[in-house]
This record gives C-alpha cells, sequence and structure tokens, in this order.
C-alpha cells in the first residue's frame, strides 16, 4: 500500500479538499500544510518514533489536518473528543501515553492535557514537502475509543491496512469517487465522522464541506450548492423526517443528492420511509464498529425508472444490506455453533474476519483474547438474522437489546421501529427487566410527542399487537421526557435502566 492518501503525493492541484465554513484548503493546500506539520512532529521531542500524538477534536480544520499530518508522519493519532469529561480524558490520556497534544492555536486546554507538550496546528503559511518516512501495512494509525455505550471507552488500535480496505470496499459498495463532495455534520473523534467522513472523501481525491454543527438548512444549502452525499447518525434522520412535512424545499434539495447514508445507530424504519416518500430517496444503511470499522452496507445503484428492476444490494429500510467486500460474516448460535443457511428468522451473534479489523485494544490484552474465537472471529457483541436473499437484520447487541421472555428471543429493535410508528410517540427504547413467570418482561420507554396526553400501556399494546406477535407487547410502559444518549445520538440502554433501579 503506498500512500493512504495517493491525491496528496506528487504535485497536488488547486482542486478543494476541506473546507469548514467559510475557510478551506485545496489539495495543494492541505499538502503543505500538513507536510510541514508532519516534519515539526518528526522533530519535537526528539522524534516520536513509536509516540502517539492526541489531536483536540474539535469539529474544525486544524483538526483534519492534524490527523493528516500525524499519518503522514507514520505515526498513531489519539483523538480526543472536547466535551469528554475530566475523568474520561485522564483515563484516556493515562491508557494512551501521547507524546504531545495538537491542537488548534487559541483552544484552552482542560487540566489532564495540560502536562504535555503542546503544537499548534497552523493551517496557513510555511509549507513543507513532509518527512521522508514510508510507514507500514500493519503500524498503527489511528487509537480510536469506542463510544463507551456498554461499558468504559476501549481504544481500538486501528493500523494503515484496516483504513484503506474499509474506505475502498465503500467506494465499491458506493461507486464513490474523487467527484463526489461530502455534506458533513458528525463530530471527529470517531471512526465515522473521522476515517470515512474526513479520509475517506480524501483517499478518493474528493471534497468535504463540514457544516460544524449538523442543521437541516445547512444540508439543503450544501447539496443545493454542488454536493453529492450526506453522511449522518438517525437522530439527524430523524430531524430530517419531522422537518420535511413544514419544508417542501428539504425534500427537493435531498432529492438532489446522489447517496444519504446513516450509520452508528439503526436507523429507525418509520424515519426511513418518511424520507423515501418525501423524497424519492433511500437512505443506505452501513453497519460497523469502532473495532472493525465498516462491515456491512446496502449498495448504490443509479435511479431506475422501471419499478420492476431490483439491483443485488439496494437499500432496504430495517436492514443493513451486505457484507462488503472482503468482510466475512456468520452469525452464531450461544453455543458457538454457526447458523447455516438465511431464514430471516433465526437470531445469532454477528461475527467476523477480514483486513478491516483493527489489532488490539491497546493495553488490554485480556480484552483482546476475549474479543476474538480460538480461529480468529471477532465477537461483535451485536445480534442479528439475516434474510433468505443475505441482507443482514441487526436485531440489537447482546448485552442489551435481546429480551429472553417466555422462551423467546426478542430483539428490541422490531418493538421500537412498531412503536415509532404510533403518531403519539416521538422517541422509544425497549428494554427487559427481571419477571417471575416469564424470565423477563418487555418494558417500553417512551417520550410522547405530547407530553399533556402521552399514549397509555393499552392504546400502545393494541397498536403494537396489530403489527407483532404477541409475546412482543410491552407489559410495561414508562414516560420519560428524553432518552438518555450519547454525542453520537446512541441510546444508553443501562442508563435506562440505572434510572430506574435507582
Ligand atoms: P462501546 O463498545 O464502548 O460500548 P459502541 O459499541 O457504541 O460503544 P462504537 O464502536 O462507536 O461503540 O459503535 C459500534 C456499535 O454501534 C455496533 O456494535 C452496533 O451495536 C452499533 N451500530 C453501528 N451501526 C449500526 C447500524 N447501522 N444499525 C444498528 N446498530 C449499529
Ligand atoms: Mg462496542
Amino acid at each position: 500500500m503506498s500512500s493512504l492518501f495517493p491525491a496528496l503525493v506528487g504535485s497536488p492541484g488547486d482542486q478543494a479538499a476541506l473546507r469548514f465554513g467559510d475557510r478551506s484548503l485545496t489539495y495543494g493546500e492541505l499538502a503543505a500544510a500538513s507536510g510541514a506539520l508532519a516534519e515539526r512532529l518528526r522533530e519535537a521531542s526528539g522524534g516520536i518514533a513509536d509516540g502517539r500524538v492526541a489531536v483536540w477534536a474539535t469539529p474544525t480544520l486544524e483538526t483534519a489536518v492534524a490527523v493528516v499530518a500525524v499519518l503522514r508522519a507514520g505515526v498513531a493519532a489519539v483523538p480526543l473528543n472536547p466535551k469528554s469529561g475530566e475523568k474520561e480524558l485522564g483515563h484516556i490520556l493515562a491508557d494512551s501515553a501521547p507524546t504531545l497534544v495538537l491542537a488548534a492555536p487559541g483552544d484552552e486546554l482542560p487540566p489532564p492535557l495540560r502536562h504535555l507538550e503542546r503544537v499548534d496546528v497552523e493551517v496557513r503559511g510555511v509549507g513543507g514537502a513532509g518527512p521522508d518516512v514510508s510507514p507500514g501495512d500493519e503500524d498503527p494509525a489511528l487509537v480510536v475509543y469506542t463510544s463507551g455505550t456498554t461499558g468504559p471507552p476501549k481504544g481500538a488500535v486501528i493500523p494503515r491496512r484496516a483504513i484503506a480496505t474499509t474506505l475502498d470496499a465503500l467506494a465499491d459498495a458506493w461507486q464513490w469517487t474523487g467527484d463526489d463532495v461530502l455534506v458533513h455534520g458528525l463530530p471527529l473523534f470517531h471512526v465515522h465522522g473521522l476515517v470515512l467522513g474526513i479520509l475517506g472523501p480524501l483517499r478518493r481525491g474528493g471534497s468535504v464541506r463540514h457544516l460544524g454543527r449538523f442543521s437541516t438548512e445547512g444540508v439543503a444549502r450544501e447539496l443545493n450548492d454542488g454536493a453529492t452525499m450526506m453522511f449522518g447518525v438517525p437522530t439527524m434522520y430523524h430531524r430530517i423526517a419531522e422537518t420535511l412535512p413544514d419544508d417542501p424545499g428539504l425534500a427537493k434539495s435531498l432529492g438532489r443528492a446522489r447517496l444519504l447514508v446513516s450509520g452508528s445507530a439503526a436507523l429507525p424504519v418509520h424515519d426511513h420511509e418518511r424520507i423515501t416518500s418525501a423524497t424519492g430517496r433511500r437512505v443506505i444503511e452501513r453497519y460497523g464498529m469502532t473495532e472493525t470499522l465498516m462491515l456491512c452496507s446496502s449498495r448504490w445503484t443509479p435511479p431506475d425508472p422501471r419499478p420492476s428492476v431490483r439491483a443485488d444490494g439496494e437499500p432496504r429500510a430495517g436492514t443493513v444490506g451486505v457484507p462488503l467486500p472482503g468482510v466475512e460474516l456468520r452469525l452464531v448460535e450461544e453455543d458457538g455453533t454457526p447458523l447455516s443457511g438465511y431464514d430471516g428468522e433465526s437470531v445469532g451473534e454477528i461475527q467476523v474476519r477480514g483486513p478491516n479489523l483493527f489489532t488490539e485494544y491497546l493495553n488490554r490484552p485480556d480484552a483482546t483474547a476475549a474479543a476474538f474465537t480460538a480461529d480468529g472471529w471477532f465477537r461483535t457483541g451485536d445480534m442479528a438474522v439475516r434474510d433468505p436473499d443475505g441482507y443482514v437484520r441487526i436485531v440489537g447487541r447482546k448485552a442489551t437489546d435481546l429480551i429472553k421472555s417466555g422462551g423467546y428471543k426478542i430483539g428490541a429493535g422490531e418493538i421500537e421501529n412498531a412503536l415509532l410508528e404510533y403518531p403519539g410517540v416521538r422517541e422509544a427504547a425497549v428494554t427487559g427487566e427481571p419477571d417471575p413467570d416469564l424470565g423477563e418482561r418487555v418494558v417500553a420507554w417512551i417520550v410522547p410527542t405530547d407530553p399533556q396526553s402521552p399514549p397509555g400501556l393499552a392504546e400502545l399494546a393494541d397498536h403494537v399487537a396489530a403489527r407483532l406477535a404477541p409475546h412482543k407487547r410491552p407489559r410495561v410502559v414508562h414516560h420519560i421526557t428524553a432518552l438518555p444518549r450519547n454525542d453520537m445520538g446512541k441510546i444508553l440502554k443501562r442508563s435506562l435502566t440505572a434510572d430506574r433501579d435507582a
């Protein structure tokens, strides 16, 4: 693998690379800025041969330049979430032990970072050719901390090989080229916003326009102004679905997009369908993890006016498509036996192999060993079924989304999708709680559309019963004002049950 970013090597031109608000860089300018910074990094602190460099990952041009520079210097970047509390930052810094921290000039760093050598990221000024290093494919490129949805974040060591592999597999699935212009409104300290949203376009030679902060107006403006694709999390698509009825201009703008991609959590079927009926566009849902980068996606296929034409891998609401090229995926029963065949019903844990996988959890040989089977499959902890034609439907996480009730294994997602179709329900989460007869009973957590008249248990039970088998009917309904979510909009089910236990 020669370079992660072929468009930055040689004589990069004046084609647009990055734009954040009204500040932008061409490929030539990005090559010069990141080259100069990469040279400084190699000189700082007497060399950073095997080191790691922390990046204060605000949603800015500086962060993008910093990560590209660290990769060009041949070391690993550790993106830090600026919204993390001091305790979490302290944990990540003690664990990853970076040699220095990169930040934008003027950014104030909190106490856990102040003992570190700091290098300011200047994006204009003296250019540099970049240091003469040739990192190997297996060398670490990033240490990304998992979202902490199920426990304290773990540092996934991601080699250069995994980044190149996953981005090229997505390029294949989405026909992603240097002509694509991405609208980006995600944070830059996770795989979604950083690897897919920044490194992805740069590897293809295309460009990124970052909104700083997601807004439906910003998305519409950029799509009207030539952007071809948008990456988002389900909470963004939910905002879009809620806004569409009152904003015909938004539907028109989204209708212009070549590619609308959702990931990081399940996209509710109801939101997907509302977006498709208003815009004529289907959302491409992809599934991945920090540890594995991208695993499954539906494929982009050119719009075909003939309704009878169904292309292989085309988006299907409620599924994450099919495994990406190079990804081996199997579903495994609790005793470790792989499921044979796809019947659209049998639930198993997703296990994967492939060149897109991480190397290890930093400083956690125990967790790394526990994450792999003896024959090298990575246990994702996610449960799924496969349709007879191979489409993967994520049922949820083994730890929090699988309810064992009356001898059935019930996935929370299916019930959540049914609840969300009820007009009085704005948001919904489903958990299991101990039940003397059933083992566990199904519990629904509802954010009502109108808090003054929340839907009752009987109404919801009737609604769900018309859609799902009787054992999936919620036995308890809690009304709450908001679901607890993390920065990526993922529902923190741990906190729901902890609140209840408190
Ligand atoms: P932690 O591992 O620290 O508990 P996390 O698993 O949320 O946090 P990430 O690596 O950011 O950290 O998220 C990966 C998880 O997100 C997957 O294992 C899966 O549960 C979920 N996920 C990602 N994309 C999708 C999707 N399209 N549909 C359903 N779930 C998804
Ligand atoms: Mg995880």
